[in-house]
């Protein structure tokens, strides 16, 4: 500023010089006031330059000046393009956070301070059935009609959450939501809703699951209990005493069947998939099951004498491997087996085949020739204690839980349970394993 100072000085003084050469004290005085004129009309139009550049929306090239104007014109370029840098970065930054709401698993509508809506996610466009741009500005307390919502958005007691269908939730594919309102900046609500339905079906499953284990274990240690009562109050003969300490025994085993079970199924829930290269050879696991298999067939048709007629693959056609965990696999095909065994009326037919395929993959089956099953009871079978004929699994020493087992011991395996019944001519019990499970195939 001091040389704009200066540089106008000089120019007074230069034109003043002249004009005192031309016109004495008046001239000079002339001179001065145009020095001051041209000088002040040169910074107008600078000044003019420069307002026009700002007034345009091309600001990115200031407008080519020298001088403290060019400087006034380069700092000012920079201050707007920084600004403009900091618009763009916010706008990002809110984009992001909007993409980041939209990406929630959970529905999240932004209420203004009226209750109307400002913006929802897609989430929340599915659990109420909202438009984002058709519903924008409509009351959510007009939009979502359940009753237990109105009353929560009535009430304005927003400090516990609020349970309530969703909008598409039928009877056959339930929606349930958690549904609770949050206040922040000024007035404003933040309604967040998250589904639990598979909470709610897990606490119910969860339930059931708790019930059918203490009905399960009640009814043995009932009979248990009054067989000790007996003994303890009566005085009997040593054949009765003996049937009755049987008759405890049983239920003992019964208690043990299902305490074993149930450790069973916690086990494989808890445990590591099984390894892809344990392999473990078929012929001595399906020798085991055979031998076990004769046995339950020996003592369940001892009365009848007529024992099932078991067909088990040769050990020549065994030559496989199978990759696995040999505990859960021998768990998976005996409980197959006994199940075809425990269903099957004495002198009935029980066939188990492996057979390879040319993919590499193999399947073991169970077919028996037994009472089969109604369709509407194969798709609930591997339900835990799901049973179609309750007395017939109990006297045969059934938990309800074999085939529960069966599903998950084959499902950690690659393998998947096929069920294949015709009622009153029998069933087929069948898993394929995958090629990457088994070797050594005779093909
Ligand atoms: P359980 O211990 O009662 O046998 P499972 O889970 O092994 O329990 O089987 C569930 C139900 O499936 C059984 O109670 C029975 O009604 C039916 N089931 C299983 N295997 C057979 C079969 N081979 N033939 C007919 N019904 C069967």
């Amino acid at each position: 500023m001091t040389w704009r100072g200066l540089a106008l000085a000089l120019l007074q003084i230069a034109l003043g010089g002249l004009g005192w050469w031309l016109g004495q004290a008046w001239g000079a005085l002339a001179a001065v006031v145009l020095a001051s004129w041209l000088w002040l009309a040169w910074d107008m139009w600078h000044a003019r330059k420069l307002l026009l550049w700002l007034r345009s929306t091309e600001l990115v090239q200031a407008p080519a000046m020298s001088g403290v104007w060019g400087e006034l014109a380069t700092r000012m370029r920079r201050w707007l393009r920084l600004d403009a840098q900091q618009v763009q970065q916010s706008e990002q930054r809110l984009e992001d956070i909007f993409s980041a709401l939209q990406a929630s698993p959970n529905g999240l509508i932004l209420l203004d301070t009226t209750g109307h809506i400002e913006w929802c996610n897609q989430t929340a466009e599915q659990q109420f059935g909202l438009d984002a741009e058709r519903d924008l500005l409509q009351s959510i307390g007009n939009l979502v009609r359940d009753p237990a919502f109105s009353a929560y958005w009535t009430r304005h007691d927003f400090t516990q959450p609020v349970l309530m269908q969703g909008r598409d939730s039928t009877p056959g594919r339930p929606m349930r939501l958690s549904v609770q309102l949050y206040a922040y900046g000024d007035g404003r609500h933040l309604l967040l809703s998250r589904d639990i339905t598979t909470l709610e079906q897990a606490e119910a499953m969860r339930r059931d699951f708790v019930a059918n284990v203490s009905h399960e274990i009640r009814t043995p240690l009932t009979v248990l209990l009054g067989f000790v009562e007996t003994l303890q109050t009566l005085p009997l003969e040593e054949d009765e005493r003996k049937r009755y300490l049987a008759l405890m025994a049983q239920q003992a085993a019964r208690m043990q069947n299902l305490v074993q079970d149930l450790l069973t199924l916690s086990r494989l829930e808890g445990s590591p998939l099984p390894a892809r290269d344990d392999w473990i050879p078929l012929a001595p696991l399906l020798g085991q099951c055979e031998d076990e298999a004769t046995a339950l067939s020996e003592m369940l048709t001892r009365k009848s004498g007529a024992p099932h007629v078991l067909v088990f693959p040769e050990a020549t056609v065994l030559q496989s491997d199978l990759a696995g965990v040999p505990a859960e696999l021998h768990s998976a095909f005996s409980n197959l087996i006994s199940n075809a065994i425990r269903y099957t009326p004495a002198g009935g037919n029980i066939t188990v085949q492996w057979q390879p395929h040319a993919d590499g993959s193999a399947t073991f089956s169970v077919q028996d020739s037994g009472r089969g099953i109604d369709p509407e009871h194969v798709g609930r079978l591997t339900e835990r204690f799901y049973r179609i004929d309750r007395s017939r699994s109990r006297e045969t020493g059934g938990t309800g839980l074999g085939l529960a087992i069966v599903k998950h011991v084959l499902q950690r395996h690659g393998a998947q349970l096929h069920i294949a019944s015709v009622l009153g001519q029998g069933s087929t019990f069948s898993a394929t394993f995958p090629a990457g499970r088994v070797r050594g195939h005779v093909k």
